[in-house]
């Protein structure tokens, strides 16, 4: 969805979020083996002929892993990016298993909450998933 003047990223207000949950991000991101369990169990994954970038563990590296590497002080492009990947790659169906306890679904809804918080939300009359 394209807001006309779309007001500044506010990333006072993602870091406040964002650090509500900072022990959880900085412990899921730092433990993540890159084994790529996680990616069996994702039926997108499956779907998309093991696309990569329908990897678990690839939308919360690129989502949720890059608002944190850049401390919130992301552009709205980016954040842009970041909805594509936790709306139309992820149903939140909860069904991933990561063998180290890494609550992905966790980690991709709180990317959304962010995305929401700066009003950059997916249009569900655009269309659901990739
Ligand atoms: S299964 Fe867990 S540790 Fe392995 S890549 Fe997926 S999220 Fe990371
Ligand atoms: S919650 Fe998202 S990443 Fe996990 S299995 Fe469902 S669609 Fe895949």
């Amino acid at each position: 969805m394209t807001i006309q003047n779309p007001p500044e990223i506010d990333s006072r207000k993602i870091r406040e979020i964002l650090w509500e949950r900072k022990k959880e991000v900085v412990v899921s991101l730092k433990s993540c083996a890159h084994c790529a369990l996680c990616a069996d169990s994702c039926f997108l994954y499956r779907c998309r002929k093991n696309d990569p970038k329908y990897m678990p563990s690839h939308k919360v590296i690129n989502s949720i892993g890059t608002i944190y590497k850049k401390k919130g002080k992301v552009t709205r492009a980016e954040l842009e990016e970041i909805r594509d990947i936790v709306w139309k790659r992820c149903v939140l169906c909860t069904r991933c298993y990561c063998p180290l306890g890494i609550d992905i679904p966790s980690l991709i809804s709180l990317a959304r909450q962010i995305c929401r918080s700066q009003g950059v939300v997916h249009d569900f009359e655009e269309g659901k998933i990739e």
